[in-house]
């Protein structure tokens, strides 16, 4: 793609996404998909407009067509008349000016009216997206995707290739960058890596549960966090636990690739945090155990809601029940702070829901400490967490 364009797709997989050149894509349409799927978070923090789940729409479009989209309402229009198309023309410059508004909220810091600093960070998937988020005065990387790396390569990425990429994240943020290891699986497969095809792959073999069966590939990614960890305030993190026994072993692996690093004389950050995302069931009924072994918790509401509420995240048949504000998702939130706050565990939240305006003033209530987000979203939920209009 070398020209703006707005791109329909039946679907689009992360592995899709990564090939396009944001600056070109002025808008997303999926048939399938929901707002948790991966192509939309991907577009989220490029400032993409993105519409999913839009049933029949590759019968109605054609290659070269004009159309006009608000992802806001919901709303395509296919070859607009004039007037349509000056509306929306119209209601894009609006957009651009509330953009331009709510930027003053960059200069303040995000204490809640109660007067407790909030932390707040961005979700990412590579350092090009860092870059881009650089002047949002944020407190850092609450989630690094680690898993674009793998994706975007011809082979499971070196040592070195990482380490680079790392020590250039941790080099951009001074802050805290918290790096997730190895989120594979589900809807993210690697172009270099045959994995059987499985009747339930968000239940199958993914995340941690693949780092710990191939101790080789997940020691050489360890071994490049903890090298970069001397180059700023690096975290580690771990998705997908089910058992405190699985962090147990993640742990001992990290402690195995200090060792070594130790023995070769290579330094590292002896005090690396080490944290894990809290989107399972089993976490959530296990997090005080879990909070006594972790440094830090970070809530996963895209995972725990379609695990909480088995409702798939990506299936648009049953999006209308993807609901992260259940009570039943709100229950588990509510455990996890307690739990963690009972364990001096600090809890954050990097899920789509932390970057929700209409959740933010329920989650400060219920004590959640960090929000990380779509860096489209940050400059908005700085004024929720403020909770007032400058
Ligand atoms: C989540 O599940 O909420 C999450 C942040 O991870 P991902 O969307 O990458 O699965
Ligand atoms: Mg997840």
């Amino acid at each position: 793609i070398r020209q703006p364009v707005i791109v329909v797709a039946k679907d689009l997989f992360p592995s899709d996404t990564v090939k396009m050149d944001p600056k070109y894509i002025k808008g997303i349409i999926t048939e399938e998909g929901g707002v948790t799927s991966h192509v939309s978070i991907m577009a989220k923090n490029y400032g993409i407009p993105v519409l999913t789940g839009v049933s029949g729409i590759l019968d109605q479009v054609e290659d070269g067509l004009t159309i006009c989209m608000d992802a806001k309402c919901g709303t395509i229009v296919v070859e607009p008349e004039q007037a349509v198309l000056e509306a929306y023309e119209r209601l894009s410059e609006e957009e651009a000016i509330e953009q331009e508004n709510i930027k003053k909220y960059r200069a303040l810091e995000p204490v809640t009216p109660q007067g407790k600093r909030i932390s707040l960070c961005i979700n990412v998937g590579n350092t090009e997206e860092m870059k881009l988020a650089l002047d949002k005065n944020v407190d850092g990387v609450g989630l690094f995707r680690t898993e674009f790396l793998y994706m975007e390569n011809s082979h499971f990425p070196t040592e070195e290739e990482q380490f680079a990429v790392y020590k250039e994240a941790a080099t951009l943020c001074p802050k805290e960058v918290t790096i997730r290891t190895l989120d594979i699986g589900g809807d993210k497969s690697l172009p270099y890596y045959e994995f059987e095809p499985e009747e339930n792959p968000f239940l199958g073999w993914r995340a941690i549960r693949i780092s710990l069966d191939m101790p080789e590939m997940f020691e050489t990614q360890l071994r490049a966090i903890l090298r970069a960890s001397v180059f700023g305030h690096i975290r580690i993190m771990f998705p997908m636990l089910i058992s405190v026994e699985e962090l147990l072993e993640a742990k001992q692996i990290v402690a195995k690739c200090k060792n070594k690093l130790r023995q070769e004389g290579i330094p590292f950050d002896e005090g690396i945090e080490i944290g894990m995302m809290m989107e399972t069931p089993a976490s959530v009924l296990l997090a005080e155990e879990f909070a006594k072994e972790a440094d830090f918790f970070s809530i996963g509401t895209n995972d725990l809601t379609q695990y909480i509420l088995a409702v798939d995240r990506g299936n648009k048949k049953i999006a209308s029940r993807y609901d992260s504000f259940h009570p039943a998702v709100w229950k588990a939130i509510e455990t996890i702070i307690q739990a963690g706050h009972k364990y001096k565990c600090k809890v954050g939240m990097c899920g789509e829901l932390a970057g929700d305006v209409a959740a933010i003033p329920k989650l400060l209530e219920l004590g959640l400490d960090e929000f990380s987000m779509s860096a489209g979203t940050v400059d908005y939920a700085r004024r929720a967490i403020i909770g007032k209009v400058i």
